[in-house]
């Protein structure tokens, strides 16, 4: 055996702003119940699998040739998903599709952020956009919010006047806490945006589907540097798929095409999000049981003596904990795995089923009727 120490990170030349840094990771524990990545809990219903199925069978024909590069078949289901649901027009000029919403942000990051550039987000919120930030060169300003969580319209555009940020980032509902952004506000930051650079907005609305209200689309009307990120990983229940879009100008559209890769939407992906879009009504029937669910475990916990913060996703935001982490092991200690996103005092659980959920609320009970 050689005696050699073994190479680790930091032996490597990286960027000096990559080191000493930790990668995304929310625990993939194996535990009976996982609600920590906001995952649905339903697997897809099997006429979809058949569907799938038979999808993939007639893409692989033609796998020795590349994809459909532009996926316009795709964009063009997406836009038509979209103008159902989001009470706005689009067609598939105003749609673009890449392996999760994730990358559709890196994408937008590359083509809008950058060395030399900056970016903003209004904390606690999506983690991954102060990392895409830091992955695409592009410099993180961390915005305000208030103690319960909701952007305050005045800070936020004094933060956007003094910093000048090339991106602004707005998440609806907001992921950790859960809540939606009022339109108005939305409106007030676009405003704000324009004014200091102009900048480009980013609603990243991945939980859009499980809120009491609207979605905000009918904003993109007059708005070219508004951009809408979705994604099929939450409502169409296709985590592992990897498809997530945007709606914007088709400007827009054009910028994201100087950065993509060529070919970087697999015909396996293609022909996967096609057939779950055929079964759009079965899978919203599932974001209706599991708004509900939802709805339940808020009550619940509420009931039990705990803090929710107001919930228009498919998680919720609960506390307060002096010490969340130690809350955190001893629900998991329970076979609950929840998350700690590192928001001092305050916990996250994702909606699960019935039965699942019923596990999380024993659990949590119990805790408070030990603590008495
Ligand atoms: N935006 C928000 C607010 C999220 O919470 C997530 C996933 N946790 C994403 C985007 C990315 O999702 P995906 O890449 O699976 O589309």
């Amino acid at each position: 055996m050689s005696s050699a120490r073994p190479v680790g990170i930091d032996d490597l030349p990286i960027r000096d702003e990559l080191r000493g840094k930790s990668p995304y990771g929310a625990p993939q524990l194996d535990v009976p119940v996982r609600l920590n990545t906001n995952e649905n809990p339903y697997p897809l219903p099997e006429p979809l699998v058949e569907r799938i199925a038979e999808r993939v069978r007639e893409a692989a024909r033609t796998l020795n040739r590349y994809p459909d590069r532009d996926a316009v078949e795709l964009r063009t289901e997406l836009a038509r998903y979209l103008t159902r649901t989001g009470k706005h027009p689009l067609e598939a000029a105003n749609v673009w599709a890449a392996n999760g919403s994730n990358e559709v942000l890196q994408q937008l990051l590359q083509t809008f952020g950058g060395p030399g550039r900056t970016a903003i987000g209004f904390e606690p919120s999506y983690s991954m956009h102060s990392l895409i930030s830091r992955g695409t060169g592009t410099a993180w300003i961390s915005g305000p919010r208030r103690d319960d969580f909701t952007i305050d319209v005045e800070l936020a555009e004094k933060a956007i006047a003094e910093n000048r940020p090339d991106v602004v980032f707005i998440t609806s509902p907001n992921n950790p806490t859960g809540t939606a952004v009022e339109p108005e506000t939305v409106l007030a930051l676009y405003e704000a945006a324009q004014a200091a650079k102009p900048s480009m907005v980013v609603l990243d609305e991945a939980y859009v589907e499980f809120s009491h209200g609207d979605s905000l689309l009918p904003l993109l009307e007059g708005r070219p540097q508004l951009v809408v990120s979705r994604t099929m990983s939450k409502a169409f229940g296709a985590a592992g798929l990897r498809l997530g879009y945007l709606a914007a100008d088709p400007a827009v559209v054009d910028a994201v095409q100087l950065v993509r890769l060529p070919y970087h939407l697999s015909a396996v992906t293609q022909a996967t999000a096609l057939a779950a879009l055929e079964h759009t009504d079965t899978l919203l029937g599932y974001v209706d049981q599991l708004k509900q669910e939802r709805d339940r475990v808020v009550a619940g916990l509420r009931e039990a003596g705990y803090e929710v913060t107001t919930s228009d996703a498919n998680f919720i935001q609960f506390g307060r904990f002096e010490d969340s982490h130690t809350v955190w092991q001893q629900i998991l200690d329970r076979g609950v795995l929840v998350r700690d996103n590192g928001v001092p005092g305050w916990l996250r659980v994702t909606a699960g089923t019935p039965a699942e959920n019923d596990a999380f609320l024993d659990a949590v009970r119990e805790l408070k009727k030990e603590q008495r």
